[in-house]
């Protein structure tokens, strides 16, 4: 089977499943995504984009579409709560490029979507497609959709989100769990914050039971900000819904002047309840797999989870170029070449719920101190194994191949 003859179908077009349609059609793959949603939207919120995503994204050609809609930080300032004291700063923009050889950048969800749309051809996505069954017939894939559209091809990839279909049918429906934090999120235009003089720097404070994230995205007109806050339950029926500012207001009661001058300007803000699941050990099954949250979803506190997404689709697509004659035994090297990766991730992104929110005492005092020795999860030492990786490298010939040796 050549290349040009595999066909791919993609469930899912959030970040992770466009991404992953334009590697694999790069790769010379024939690719179609299946969407349930009758229109392409992306939240309103940011998204920060680190040198491991950039990297993949320039070599899709997107770099100029990254370059005009993204914002680069000066840097990433790390600060207490109550009286704004720097815990960390650790300088990002040409320091992190000459560090990784892209760049970092913080960019309007929407922003992004649109270029990935604009990149992948229109008649390859097929919206208004809910995935509702499907089969492996030994040499396809059999999908079904809820329209009484039906697809076929020769690998398929659950790109469906935290939520996903693919993975119960796969995987059994274990449901995901609540992390207890909820997420307040929102976009302030930066003209009403002219008076605080915020800085270019992507900030995170920290303080008991919550903490509260903030960059500028589009040009630096709109000010994104991320409240997370731990809650027990959460009993809503939806796990997004529209919040309500002055709840988030009494949630960072007596924080700093500048966290709570950024919520009193919001128009409106949405409230996200965060959901995580334990790593798997295996993401696919013959020819289908997972990517993206379907496969590992993680609390947004390493700020990784799009931008593995985002990996999984360029190795995804170099594990199928290296090895088209046997599908499944791809989407193998493909799992465990990323499994370890996420799953380190996933671990970290939860620690960070414990570390970002210790009540003030000696635990805090000690994370402090060791921030402030820069031997913390942001420091650049610690962070380069995450923004150094080539998610676009050829898997190791053993990998894919029968009797290769290692
Ligand atoms: C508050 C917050 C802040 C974050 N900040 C960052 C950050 O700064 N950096 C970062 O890298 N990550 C961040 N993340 C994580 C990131 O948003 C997600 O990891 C990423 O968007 C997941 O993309 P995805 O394509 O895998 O899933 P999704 O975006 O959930 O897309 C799944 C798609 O599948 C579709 N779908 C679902 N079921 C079906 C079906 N049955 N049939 C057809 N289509 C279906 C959905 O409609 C959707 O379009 C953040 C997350 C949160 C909550």
């Amino acid at each position: 089977m050549t290349r040009s003859t595999v066909t791919v179908g993609v469930i899912g077009a959030g970040l992770g499943g466009l991404s992953a349609a334009l590697s694999l059609s790069r790769a010379g793959f024939d690719v179609r995504v299946y969407e349930q949603a009758s229109t392409l939207r992306e939240v309103g919120a940011g998204v920060q984009i680190s040198p491991n995503a950039s990297r993949v994204l320039h070599g899709l050609g997107l770099a100029e579409d990254l370059a005009r809609a993204g914002v680069r930080p000066l840097a990433w300032h790390q600060r207490r709560w109550d009286d704004g004291r720097t815990l960390l700063r650790t300088p990002l923009a040409d320091r992190i490029e000459a560090a990784f050889g892209y760049p970092h950048y913080q960019i309007h969800r929407a922003d992004l979507l649109d270029a990935l749309v604009r990149a992948v051809p229109a008649d390859r996505i097929h919206l208004g497609h809910r995935l509702t069954g499907l089969s492996d017939v030994g040499d396809r894939v059999r999908v079904d959709f809820d329209n009484g559209a039906r697809a076929e091809a020769d690998v398929l990839v659950g790109a469906d989100g935290i939520h996903s279909t693919v993975r119960g049918r796969l995987f059994g429906d274990d449901r995901a769990r609540f992390t207890g934090c909820v997420a307040y999120r929102g976009l302030v235009p930066a003209d009403r914050l002219r008076g605080l003089d915020v800085e270019v720097t992507a900030q995170v404070w920290m303080g008991p039971g919550r903490h509260f994230v903030h960059y500028f995205v589009r040009d630096r007109r709109l000010l994104n900000f991320v409240a997370v806050v731990e809650q027990d339950t959460w009993t809503r029926e939806s796990w997004t819904d529209r919040g309500d500012v002055a709840d988030a207001l009494r949630a960072f009661d007596g924080w700093h002047p500048q966290v709570r001058a950024i919520l009193s300007a919001v128009d409106e803000t949405y409230v996200w309840a965060l959901f995580d699941r334990p790593p798997l050990d295996r993401w696919s099954a013959g020819r289908i797999t997972l990517l993206g949250d379907a496969g590992h979803p993680m609390l947004p506190f390493m700020a990784q989870g799009a931008a593995q997404a985002i990996e999984d689709g360029a190795t995804l697509a170099a594990c199928l170029k290296s090895s088209t004659s046997d599908i499944p035994r791809a989407l193998r090297a493909y799992e465990r070449l990323r499994i370890p990766r996420t799953s380190r991730l996933q671990g970290m992104s939860a620690e960070n719920k414990t570390r970002f929110h210790l009540p003030d005492g000696p635990a805090q005092a000690d994370r402090d101190a060791q921030m402030a020795a820069g031997a913390t999860d942001w420091s650049f030492r610690a962070v380069a194994w995450i923004y150094e990786h080539d998610a676009t490298a050829a898997p190791a010939p053993h990998l894919v191949h029968p009797g290769r040796a290692t």
